[in-house]
């Protein structure tokens, strides 16, 4: 437990942890402190796992609550199963785009333009290292990384996956996704 504390409260220049287990447990407050106003979001294993089996456990309930404070949000997923992203992307009210090819800064730049924030202002919360915290340290946007919800490994997650995601523990709450 001491481990898990120190992995997930390293801090960034921004005064709010770098990593946090979940999405429900980011302190809103701290980000409008510091005046995050946008959210560049993952959508597989951060939000829903990729096989639609769980829900990332109050996800949906933080998502409105951050935006009744004024957040704004934006997807930006790499699925290409468009339709999937498309009936997330109005269950949660949020525009999004996909296949947004992250770490690649385009698709970030165009939500930063939608959104009409600078990097400044949007911090990126997803699963992986290697396309969300990468591509948000390209545009210059803070990051904070969520353990990845259980789902099917690929051969290379399996063989990267601690350096670019942290796994989410049996013993923590899970959501099964209730249908559509
Ligand atoms: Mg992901």
């Amino acid at each position: 437990m001491k481990l898990l504390q120190k992995r997930f409260v390293r801090k960034t220049p921004f005064n709010f942890p770098q990593r946090a287990y979940k999405l429900a447990s980011i302190d809103l407050e701290s980000l409008i402190g510091q005046n995050i106003q946008g959210v560049i979001l993952d959508l597989d294993n951060t939000i829903v796992s990729e096989d639609d089996r769980y829900l990332s456990p109050g996800a949906e309930a933080w998502i409105e609550e951050a935006k009744r404070k004024g957040m704004q949000f934006f997807i930006l997923s790499n699925g290409k199963r468009r339709y999937r992203v498309v009936a997330w992307s109005e269950r949660l009210g949020i525009p999004a785009i996909s296949p947004a090819r992250k770490p690649f800064p385009s698709a970030f730049r165009r939500a930063l333009s939608r959104m009409r924030l600078s990097p400044h202002q949007v911090v990126v919360i997803g699963d992986s290292r290697h396309t969300d915290m990468l591509g948000a340290w390209l545009v210059g946007c803070s990051s904070i990384q969520v353990a990845t919800l259980p789902h099917p490994f690929r051969w290379w997650e399996k063989l990267l996956g601690k350096w670019v995601q942290v796994p989410y523990h049996a013993k923590h709450e899970l959501w099964d996704l209730d249908p559509f």
